[in-house]
């Protein structure tokens, strides 16, 4: 046998880890993970797990630091790495959605025609209304999108929201749905034959336990 490991980068902590972890977990896979380890190589299964920041795996595994990474969509659109989407998995399932204060009268999308809308997804946000016709000015900001409005930054706001109590705590209301996001797995584009050879023994696992749930 030989003594290879694919290297599969997950988010260290957050909205994707848990469910990351529970499903190579299910998938039969041993490996530590938690505390302050940001490697681990499971001891039934040729794979070794990197934890890092989520928007850091896009590039690892163009780059084929990593062969393999999980990462919400639209990160991964946002970012526009030249990387293989190999499966969708089904969890961290949220929307990028345009907002605006609850008190504006909303009509359709023309209503952002000349606005300022915050956002940390400037590609997302441009090509959906680019696509409707609408030009309107982005403005990046990474994090905290929600309070823009109500200082004066933007008339907008296109940011995940997942049940909109956020936006709903910060004045705010859903107006468009511009792309539905849930975590993917996705690879490089170069493996070698052998990481592929691996890499279909993990999507075969992902595959039943997938099935096991529906
Ligand atoms: P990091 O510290 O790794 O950079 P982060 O703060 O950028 O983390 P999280 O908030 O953990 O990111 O979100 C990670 C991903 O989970 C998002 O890019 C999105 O795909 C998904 N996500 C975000 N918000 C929600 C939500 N409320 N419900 C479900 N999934 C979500
Ligand atoms: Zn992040």
């Amino acid at each position: 046998m030989s003594n290879i490991n694919i290297r599969i980068a997950v988010q260290k902590s957050g909205r994707l880890s848990d469910d990351s972890l529970k499903l190579f977990k299910e998938c039969g896979i041993k490996f530590e993970s938690g505390g302050s380890k940001l490697r681990s190589i499971s001891s039934n299964f040729p794979i070794e797990f990197l934890f890092l920041r989520d928007d850091d795996i896009p590039g690892y595994v163009e780059d084929g630091v990593a062969d393999l990474g999980v990462i919400g969509l639209n990160v991964l659109e946002e970012n526009r790495k030249e990387v293989e989407i190999v499966k969708e998995l089904g969890f961290s399932k949220c929307r990028l959605s345009l907002a605006i204060p609850r008190n504006e009268v909303y009509t359709d999308l023309s209503y952002f025609e000349g606005k300022n809308i915050a956002t940390s997804y400037p590609n997302l946000t441009n090509n959906f209304l680019k696509s409707k016709g609408v030009s309107a000015h982005t403005h990046e900001i990474s994090g905290s999108v929600e309070i823009a409005p109500s200082i004066g930054l933007a008339e907008g706001i296109c940011d995940i929201v997942s049940t909109g109590g956020t936006l709903l705590s910060n004045g705010l209301k859903e107006v468009a749905e511009v792309f539905k996001s849930q975590a993917v797995l996705i690879s490089n584009k170069s493996l070698t034959a052998e990481k592929k050879n691996i890499l279909d023994k993990l999507t075969f696992r992902i595959d039943s336990v997938q099935r096991g749930q529906n």
